[in-house]
């Protein structure tokens, strides 16, 4: 059997973290397994669906690094259309069939209608509303009649009274329902598009679909699926439910929570880089059964197995996160690292203020320690600033040392000051004659030097901050000085 899997997007919104861990798991797979990794757009829902929906899905899974094998641009396949609003004329011709078979049959019961039977359910204290089954009870004529004279209908499956469906879930083993819960339930809308737990039974069927790995959301659609696989007597895909992704309060991750940024294209827009996004989630919920955390896409291809689903939820750690970026960017090739970072820093700074080796050489000191290309406007803000104002703690360290900052300050800015020969080497050499001179050594130099050039307790090396920040700048910097 060919293995043939799917991820199946409704574009009612961007790629979400939840949506790209279960494209990347059934990417995943399929890869493994030398099968097929299908994107099919689920948009029967036209009211919730965004504009640039579809093409914010396939753009970023495939910025992501997933190759899709069939989809909606793939040209002579025989299992497409791959957007179901283009098969809409398929699930009609299934519904069809049901009814023909006295499985399904078609609902004229209006939305008032249904109000009012849903407040009746709700007086009588029933738990979940269920449809009552009136319009099955109508006489073939009585249909006809209605039909003819063009009265708007659903078409609605029987759901059988006390029937159990077990399913044995790749993730969380064997799952049991009972059909006892489950009312009559719409296959097709009034506006004549099938609802998803119809659409998807057919599409899977049809798109020989051998495995579904899916949101824990999904579970409870499940059984409504199994009654229709049953109707039809086809065999049902594989199941695997994915567990819940979590924020680091052990919460479901919510689109709503504003603490996060949920969807990839955001993180695209920070500068991650897509190898280190693959490697993080998939790690969400699923376990390599190794000790390291780093794993290139090929590597997990290699690797992966339908047996480590974790059962417990997968958490969100975004310090996690950085530190894969991180390790992902401290190995990109110098051009691949300026080319992440530049679009960050032209926007944020006026680029031809200096010269490209200048920006280069600045850039590249960052490389080690940047967690995602944003960070790097924050990072070397002090460098481009006319009037970067003194921290906190360099206030407080100039102010706990005055008598050895002031005399520091006085023999630096007199030696800098006649410095022409503008270079790492020859600032190194001012600082050591600064040592002699003073006699003042370690912390109390360099932190000196430091604070009065640049303002700051930390940076790049001394000389090359000195170098980069330039004479000018150091000039009116130490002349600025208060303390
Ligand atoms: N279209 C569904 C969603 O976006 C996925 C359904 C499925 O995988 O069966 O959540």
């Amino acid at each position: 059997m060919e293995i043939r899997v799917r991820y199946a997007p409704s574009p009612t919104g961007y790629l979400h973290i939840g949506g790209a861990r279960t494209a990347i798991f059934n990417y995943l797979f399929a890869k493994h397994n030398n099968g097929k990794f299908i994107v099919r757009i689920e948009d029967t829902d036209i009211a919730r669906n965004v504009a640039d929906g579809i093409a914010s899905q396939l753009n970023n899974l495939r910025w992501l690094g997933l190759e899709i094998d069939e989809t909606i641009d793939t040209k002579g396949s025989k299992y497409g259309p791959y957007q179901q609003t283009e098969r809409l004329d398929i699930y009609r011709h299934y519904a069809n069939k049901l009814i023909d078979e006295n499985h399904a049959y078609h609902c004229f019961c209006t939305p008032k209608i249904l109000e009012a039977m849903k407040k009746t359910q709700e007086k009588a204290k029933v738990p979940a509303f269920k449809y009552d089954g009136r319009c099955a009870k109508l006489s073939p004529s009585e249909v006809n009649k209605k039909l003819q004279s063009k009265v708007a209908f659903a078409i609605r499956l029987k759901s059988p009274k006390h029937r159990t469906f077990i399913i044995n879930d790749i993730v969380r083993g064997e799952v049991s329902f009972n059909s006892k819960d489950i009312g009559d339930f719409v296959i097709i809308k009034t506006n004549g598009i099938a609802t998803y737990n119809f659409a998807v039974v057919i599409d899977d069927y049809l798109m020989k679909i051998s495995h579904v790995f899916r949101g824990a959301e999904h579970l409870s659609n499940t059984p409504r699926q199994l009654i229709v696989y049953d109707y039809f007597k086809w065999s049902a895909p594989k199941f695997g439910h994915l567990t819940l992704i979590t924020n680091q309060e052990g919460k479901k991750l919510s689109k709503r929570d504003g603490s996060l940024m949920q969807f990839i294209e955001q993180y695209r827009n920070e500068g991650y880089l897509p190898e280190a996004l693959f490697n993080f989630i998939s790690l969400l919920g699923w376990n390599p059964h190794e000790e390291r955390e780093i794993f290139s896409k090929a590597e997990l291809i290699k690797i992966f197995n339908s047996d480590y689903f974790s059962k417990s939820p997968g958490m969100f750690d975004i310090k996690k996160l950085l530190w894969v970026n991180n390790h992902y960017i401290k190995e990109l090739p110098e051009a691949k690292y300026l080319d992440l970072v530049t679009p960050f820093v032209k926007k944020a700074y006026d680029w031809n203020s200096r010269p490209e080796t200048w920006w280069k050489e600045l850039l590249l000191i960052y490389q080690k320690q940047l967690m995602y290309g944003a960070e790097i406007t924050q990072l070397i803000k002090f460098f481009l600033e006319d009037k970067t104002t003194l921290t906190k703690d360099s206030q407080e360290f100039l102010k706990n040392n005055s008598t050895s900052s002031q005399l520091v300050i006085k023999a630096f800015s007199q030696k800098i000051n006649q410095l022409d020969d503008w270079n790492e080497e020859k600032i190194h050499d001012v600082i050591n004659q600064v040592k002699s001179e003073t006699k003042i050594s370690g912390k109390l130099l360099f932190m000196t030097i430091r604070i009065a050039c640049s303002r700051q307790t930390s940076g790049p090396e001394l000389p090359k901050t000195i170098k980069l920040l330039g004479k000018k700048n150091i000039l009116t910097n130490i002349k600025d000085l208060k303390f």
